[in-house]
């Protein structure tokens, strides 16, 4: 097939083309993809790229994905990292159903494959060091050279490897290699490892193990064993395919899958890489994996992302062959979209400013209905309580209003949402000259904020009753890194944005907000999206922005 991305249906790409003409050609009698992280971290949105296109494909062409764990290499994986992963997935909306594997499950096997190539002469058992094996492997224009063990015998080779299974050997003093061809141009096939020692416990198989296989000699494998017909991966691993081919020529395998490759998810403002994102939990960078700035999927669920709309970004983005970045802008729009249809509407003052209406009398209140979604009626209505004393938004003032600048100011007339037209008579201010409240008056023809007799008002704002309002710290998310290109520079901590959390404390929200259940995201209207973080305590409750409305007024700032 050519590499030229050709115009294709909506929903479909290489991938699936190729799929599909499998099918139509009879070479495979059904689609069995795999997903197959491995257990060193927590998922991220670029695994969701790859778990959209493994479940997906196999969804749609009526096949199976399963979920692999890759957990190769005990030393740098846990059982944490497994959970999160599990969940990770369900959450995003897939299912392995009996589907659940390991590598692990296959070591007895790959083990007796492994014994398969030294008993035919294409394995050995090299005591070069590390550094060693580094400096004999050559350069991509250089050839290496062949370790002065490659020639053992088959029975040296035999009885070494069995030692080394048996524990016999530090760990790091031997390797078991194919032996391919130390000159081959593509470095992968210049005999590389099968396995190594290690000694450390493994989370599935415990002791059982004193040597573990490499990724390379593993994923083929553990491929052909579970029938899988297309092994989906990154374009990183493209150079590994000759290798992944060597292994199923030279073993007796029972299933002979193929790899096929696509570009990976980069993202501006975000790095996708599980050893950077470790680092910056590591250092304490960032609160934790579910950081709500951090690319995880649990950082992103923990912010409000719904699992629909990263299904959606996913879909968008689409597959393709040629490595590029995708604006986070995109990400931003998906969750939005989906969020303004289902997130019911609420009333949040975040940086409040006090309001006094002098004609409304003291101790009256009135219930004003608001309503719970504009699109959708069958959401219902809510009651809030309005009085002599509210919250407006500090931004929503101007004592000297700048051009176009509509809201409140002295003399100025505005529709507080659902209630009444409200007039700015005069300001109160502090000693320092800082405006601490606003004195206005009410026209009590106006309500429901209705005009009276036709006369517009050029605002709408949203308001809390001092009265029940409810005391909240919100925290308002940026872009983890300032930087489009994280770490383009060398350094990616410098490219850190100081300004990636505002936590905005004595908030005023409205009374229904401290019932809002976990996971719910609701529209504070005119500022955006907010969930209740876990961080909340009865006193407090704690709310994550998801992700902002575009502000019109900033725009108009931007522009002018
Ligand atoms: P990282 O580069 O973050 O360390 P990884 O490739 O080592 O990731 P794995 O657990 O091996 O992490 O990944 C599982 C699967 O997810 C692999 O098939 C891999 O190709 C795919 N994957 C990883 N990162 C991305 C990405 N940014 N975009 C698309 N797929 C990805
Ligand atoms: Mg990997």
């Amino acid at each position: 097939m050519a590499d030229v991305e050709t115009a294709r249906e909506p929903g479909r790409d290489f991938i699936r083309d190729i799929v599909a003409e499998d099918l139509a050609q009879g070479r495979c009698a059904g689609v069995v993809t795999r997903f197959p992280p491995e257990p060193n971290g927590y998922l991220h949105i670029g695994h969701a790229k790859s778990i959209c296109l493994n479940f997906g494909v196999a969804g749609e062409f009526g096949g199976r994905c399963h979920l692999r764990f890759d957990d190769t290499n005990p030393a740098k994986e846990a059982q944490e990292y497994i959970d999160s992963i599990e969940a990770d997935v369900r959450w995003l909306g897939f299912d392995w159903g009996v589907h659940l594997h390991h590598a692990s499950d296959y070591f007895g096997q790959l083990y007796a494959w492994a014994e398969h190539l030294v008993l035919s002469g294409k394995a050995y058992v090299d005591d070069q060091s590390a550094e060693e094996m580094r400096i004999n492997r050559g350069t991509l224009t250089e050839p290496g050279r062949n370790s002065a063990f490659r020639d053992r015998s088959v029975e040296e080779n035999l009885d070494l490897f069995r030692k080394m299974r048996a524990g016999d050997f530090a760990p790091g003093s031997r390797v078991l290699r194919a032996k391919i061809d130390m000159a081959a141009g593509n470095i992968n096939l210049r005999d590389p490892a099968l396995y190594r020692i290690i000694d450390a416990p493994h989370p599935r198989t415990g002791d059982t193990w004193k040597i573990y296989p490499s990724y390379d000699f593993a994923h083929g494998q553990s491929d052909a064993i579970e029938g899988i017909t297309h092994s989906i991966c990154t374009l990183e691993f493209e150079d590994h395919r000759p290798l992944y081919e060597w292994f199923l020529d030279n073993l007796p395998v029972p299933a002979r899958p193929r790899q096929y490759e696509f570009a990976r998810l980069n993202l501006t403002y975000t790095l996708l890489s599980k050893r950077i994102l470790t680092e910056l939990v590591r250092k304490g960078l960032v609160t934790g994996w579910d950081d709500p700035r951090m690319p995880t999927l649990a950082g992103l669920r923990r912010r409000g992302v719904p699992p629909e709309a990263l299904r959606e970004f996913c879909k968008r983005i689409g597959v393709a062959k040629a490595n590029s970045t995708v604006d986070y802008a995109m990400l931003d729009f998906a969750i939005r979209e989906h969020l303004n249809t289902v997130a019911q509407r609420r009333m949040a003052v975040l940086r409040p400013l006090r309001v006094v209406l002098e004609n409304w009398p003291e101790g009256h209140f009135e219930e004003i209905e608001a309503v719970n979604h504009p699109d959708d009626p069958a959401s219902g209505t809510r009651k809030l309580v309005f009085g002599r004393e509210l919250w407006v938004e500090r931004d929503d003032f101007m004592e000297h209003p700048a051009k176009k600048f509509y809201r409140l100011s002295p003399g100025k007339e505005v529709r507080l949402r659902y209630a009444y037209f409200v007039t700015c008579k005069s300001v109160v201010k502090d000693a320092s000259g800082e405006v601490v409240e606003l004195r206005c008056t009410y026209d009590p023809a106006s309500r429901g904020g209705n005009s009276p007799d036709g006369r517009k008002v050029q605002a709408t704002l949203h308001w809390v009753g001092a009265s029940d309002a409810l005391d909240a710290e919100v925290r308002l998310y940026d872009h983890l890194f300032a930087n489009p290109a994280p770490g383009s520079g060398g350094d990616y901590a410098k490219d850190l944005n100081p300004n990636s959390l505002v936590a905005l404390k004595g908030c005023k929200l409205e009374p229904s907000l401290a019932a809002l259940p976990t996971g719910e995201v609701v529209q504070f209207e005119r500022q955006g999206y907010f969930c209740l973080d876990r961080d909340s305590t009865p006193a407090t409750p704690v709310f994550n922005r998801t992700v902002g409305l575009r502000d019109m007024w900033a725009k108009a700032q931007a522009k002018a």
